[in-house]
């Protein structure tokens, strides 16, 4: 037992409306939940307010990303303190979208991290290497590399989790290997004993994303290391019961 609560986030993106995501409100209310898991929905910021009005208390929601300053001139951006006000508890940062699409930085995510931690969300910040990248033999590197980013702007590591995506695995239909993503994981948890402590690396989730289904998340879900996932295209389906109960 490694006492880390098995995490289960949906990564909606841009899909969806009010008809669908009520569907899928009602199917995951009515489902049976595994208990042990967490379970947290990333809707579009337009559906915060109606994907946290539709779904069980029991189903925590998630924004996709928020601004690094609580408000101001930044028009299309939303606060961490407007999520919270639509009683959300949760952010993704740091996704490979907004990273490759939108250009985010190292630099923006980590301040955008300690923002949202400041102002009392939790974050699911994620990253990544890229198939030139795992080819080259530096995913390591890599992984590290971002996770600095990120580690160096968190104070309360309760409210993280971290979720390794390889962006070749995501939307591919390519999913890692449990291998390959134990190996990612382990050696992850390495360095978050080496670099931020021991507790933090026993205690701190670490979930494995990219193109993860019903097919695949049993012996994923078996790895050692392997605290969880974050589902884009399976997550709008009823499919995404079986990753949430992956571990029953
Ligand atoms: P996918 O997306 O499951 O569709 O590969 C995962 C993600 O982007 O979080």
């Amino acid at each position: 037992m490694t006492g880390r609560k098995f995490f289960v986030g949906g990564n909606w993106k841009m899909n969806g409306d009010k008809k669908s995501i009520e569907e899928l409100a009602n199917t995951l209310n009515n489902a049976k939940l595994n208990p042990d898991t967490e379970v947290v929905c990333g809707a579009p910021s337009i559906y915060l307010d109606y994907a946290r009005s539709k779904l069980n208390p029991n189903i925590d929601v998630a924004a996709q990303t928020c601004y690094k300053v609580a408000k101001g001139a930044f028009t299309g951006e939303i606060s961490p303190a407007m999520i919270k006000d639509c009683g959300v508890k949760w952010v993704i940062l740091g996704h490979s979208e907004r990273r490759h699409v939108f250009g985010e930085s190292d630099e923006l995510i980590g301040q955008k991290v300690a923002h949202a931690l400041e102002n009392g969300l939790g974050v699911i910040a994620c990253f990544g290497e890229k198939l030139d990248e795992r080819e080259a033999g530096i995913t390591e590197k890599v992984v590290f590399a971002q996770t600095k980013f990120i580690a160096d702007n968190v104070k309360d590591w309760s409210k993280v989790v971290l979720a390794y995506e390889p962006v070749w695995a995501i939307g591919t239909g390519k999913t890692a290997s449990p291998q390959q993503a134990q190996e990612v994981h382990d050696k992850l948890r390495q360095w978050m004993k080496a670099n931020v402590s021991e507790a933090v690396a026993n205690s701190v989730r670490i979930i494995y994303g990219g193109s993860v289904t019903g097919g695949t998340c049993k012996e994923l879900a078996s790895q050692k290391d392997v605290d969880g996932f974050l589902v884009g295209g399976a997550s709008l389906k009823p499919e995404f019961i079986d990753i949430i109960n992956a571990k029953a």
